[in-house]
């Protein structure tokens, strides 16, 4: 299927004037705006069947169940992961940021020696070492950061080039017998880089480390297929790929889920609790899935996964090229630098930027005022801006819905903000 303009029709949120202009939307790294299709889902849900799901013996519970469950089990068929309904490797978490932050204390709880023995693989010791890389956003780096400081393993990273790519064929180096877990990011929310990660995981399964994926910018963009890329784990929030806030994913091969620990307690993810001894917790997913679920979000997320599934993730990866070569333009203007790789070969359409001499918050505000909207600041990642000599930075992002006219018009916008803050 080719993907053309009349994809807009879907999203009646960009058929608006902001500040007097047509909005603009390149800010689709930080959420993107949902289909009809997904709104009138989450709708219909709370119209005709809004029940808490695994419980209850009504129709409703029973309805919201089965709706979750299938939900699920596209979201798997995304990307690519196995289960009878094709869904239990997929944890259904309140985000990425909450599904890293869940393994990285699972990790810990099984250093701790809980778990038992099948957990063993999970726990960490001082002088163990965690590799992550100078590009990770802080719901990466924090969370194994902080495993770090409660176990005393040691925290490495991969560098990265004058383009800001993950220097991966450095896996050899980076990665020694001493690794227990390597979190990278498969797309980078700042360079909008792909990583390299086949050097990456061949190199931590010869040692036996764990491999974790933020695939939260890779999902939406290009085909996943996280059982050929071979990962052990992979996160990413659905709010991101057209479906709603407030739910995320926890993919584990399925050994590894069966095996690891829980990190939340409470309701729905204890078979047996006792006053006076421990309880005895469900199998994966369930286990992970403490308290009340998300049900609508996660109905919204199955449809779209449906609906990136209809337009075909290949189709979605072509469109966006011809969108990001339009923003990678950004590079020729005067006193413009890309922070990323400047062909739109082995990216996405995301693309961070510096206006030289102007503070990225005016930049935002002048191009708001012209009804264009893109991110500010450091987005969530200091490392990598610290690499490029910086604090912060402009960046603009693709979605299926944007055209050559958005990039166009950005790049008016943009190539104005320097004579008009006079430092041209
Ligand atoms: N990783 C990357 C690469 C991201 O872009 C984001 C969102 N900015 C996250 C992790 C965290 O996602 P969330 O805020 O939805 O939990």
């Amino acid at each position: 299927m080719v993907i053309d303009d009349s994809i807009r029709q879907q999203f009646p949120i960009l058929d608006q004037q902001v500040h007097g202009h047509p909005l603009v939307y390149l800010d689709s790294a930080a959420t993107a705006q949902k289909p009809l299709a997904v709104i009138d889902a989450v709708r219909d849900f709370y119209l005709k069947d809004n029940a808490g799901v695994h419980r209850g013996a009504h129709e409703l519970a029973a309805r919201s169940t089965m709706a979750f469950e299938h939900a699920r089990s596209r979201v798997a068929a995304l990307v690519g992961a196995e289960g009878q309904e094709g869904g239990e490797e997929i944890v259904v978490t309140a985000g990425a940021t909450a599904a890293l932050n869940l393994l990285a204390t699972s990790f810990g709880n099984a250093s701790l020696g809980r778990g038992g023995k099948a957990a063993r693989r999970f726990a960490l010791k001082p002088g163990d070492e965690v590799v992550v890389s100078k590009a990770e956003h802080h719901s990466v780096l924090l969370p194994f950061q902080e495993l770090c400081y409660r176990t005393g393993a040691v925290l490495k990273y991969f560098d990265l080039d004058h383009e800001g790519r993950v220097l991966a064929d450095t896996a050899d180096q980076v990665i020694t017998e001493r690794t227990k877990v390597v979190a990278v990011t498969h797309v980078s929310n700042v360079t909008g880089a792909i990583t390299n990660i086949e050097p990456i995981v061949r190199r931590a399964h010869q040692v036996g480390a764990l491999v974790v994926l933020d695939v939260c910018q890779s999902v939406p963009h290009l085909p996943i297929d996280l059982h050929a890329m071979d990962v052990d784990f992979a996160a990413w929030s659905a709010h991101k790929m057209y479906g709603p806030t407030g739910v995320g994913f926890l993919y584990g091969r399925r050994e590894l889920l069966e095996a690891l620990p829980p990190a939340s307690f409470g309701g729905s993810m204890v078979e047996l609790a006792y006053l006076d001894r421990p309880a005895s917790y469900m199998d994966p997913p369930a286990r992970f899935e403490a308290g009340t679920q998300p049900v609508a979000q996660m109905i919204g997320a199955g449809v779209a996964a449906d609906w990136l599934m209809d337009l075909g993730m290949e189709n979605v990866a072509e469109h966006e090229k011809a969108i990001t070569a339009g923003l990678l333009r950004l590079g020729e203007l005067d006193g413009v630098r890309i922070l990323g790789p400047t062909t739109p070969k082995d990216r996405i359409g995301t693309v961070a930027f510096d206006v030289q001499g102007v503070h990225p918050h005016d930049v935002g505000q002048y191009v708001d005022s012209r009804g264009i909207a893109i991110r500010v600041g450091h987005h969530c990642a200091q490392p990598v801006h610290r690499h490029f000599g910086l604090m912060a930075s402009n960046r603009a992002s693709t979605g299926v819905y944007n055209t050559v006219a958005d990039t166009d018009a950005l790049l008016d916008a943009v190539s104005g903000v320097r004579k008009f803050f006079r430092v041209a």
